[in-house]
């Protein structure tokens, strides 16, 4: 996904033999002195900050294919969840407005191959040029706060590592948590209630503190265990901000004619 620098006309014309390309030798005029300095073209300007991003994408558990991918611009397959890529647009525009936006909770949810990875990448990439976002299996995320909680022998964990990441899960601008599926069919087999409880204090810091959170479920967010249900129902209702969706990506006919 690592995208080749390309030199623009305007810089290659003016480079010396001592500055690398995308940059240029240039005067500065200060209280009426002009002292030689080196400029950054914009060419190289931009394409430095676009490998910023997805170096940081990557980094921050995003999947580098979708990159690109831009849903408000033609990608978004389907009709039937499409108006949820429309209200979602201007939550990615609001986000850098208004702070209420930013400590949304947002709860998505659809069968396998519904877009909803799609969408969280997208979204992660419109945001994480300006604010901290991280991508995080919620698997992955539970055995990693657990870990940061004890270590195997019962002892209080000091694995810098660990606690690091969790340090970011916890206060970063907004954290997207993929496979939340911790009720299906009305059983929780995976994780006890205890488990549980220690997680909804990691859910509620991060609430109480006015951080945002996508879930990405099979389910809705109606099927939760109760406690887990309780701590986000309210704030899901208030805004209207659970998404359901229906439009499976290999079902969709493409039609060339
Ligand atoms: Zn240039």
């Amino acid at each position: 996904m690592k995208k080749e620098y390309k030199q623009c006309n305007r810089c290659k014309s003016k480079q010396s033999k001592t500055s690398p390309p995308g940059f240029y030798k240039s005067i500065e005029v200060r209280n009426g002195v002009e002292y030689p300095i080196v400029k950054e073209c914009l060419c190289h300007k931009n394409w430095r900050l676009e490998t910023e991003a997805i170096n940081n994408f990557v980094r921050n558990g995003f999947d580098p294919d979708m990159f690109d991918i831009n849903l408000s611009n033609g990608d978004y397959v389907g009709v039937k969840s499409i108006g949820n890529i429309t209200r979602l647009s201007k939550y990615i525009d609001n986000f850098f407005e208004d702070e209420k936006v930013r400590a949304s909770l947002l709860f998505f949810y659809g069968p396998p191959d519904t877009q909803i990875k799609e969408t969280v990448n997208w979204i992660g990439n419109k945001l994480i040029r300006k604010y901290e976002v991280h991508f995080v299996d919620f698997s992955t995320l539970f055995d990693k706060f657990i870990h940061s909680l004890w270590n195997p022998d019962g002892s209080k964990n000091a694995d810098p590592e660990i606690n690091y990441i969790i340090d970011k899960y916890s206060n970063c601008d907004l954290l997207i948590i993929g496979n939340f599926n911790i009720n299906t069919n009305g059983k929780y087999t995976l994780y006890s209630d205890k488990q549980l409880g220690l997680f909804e204090r990691f859910l509620k810091e991060r609430i109480l503190n006015n951080k945002g959170i996508i879930f990405c479920s099979l389910n809705s967010y109606t099927t939760l265990p109760n406690n887990l249900k309780d701590l986000i129902s309210d704030k899901i209702k208030k805004r209207n901000t659970e998404f359901v969706f229906t439009d499976i990506v290999n079902d969709i006919p493409e039609e060339l004619f």
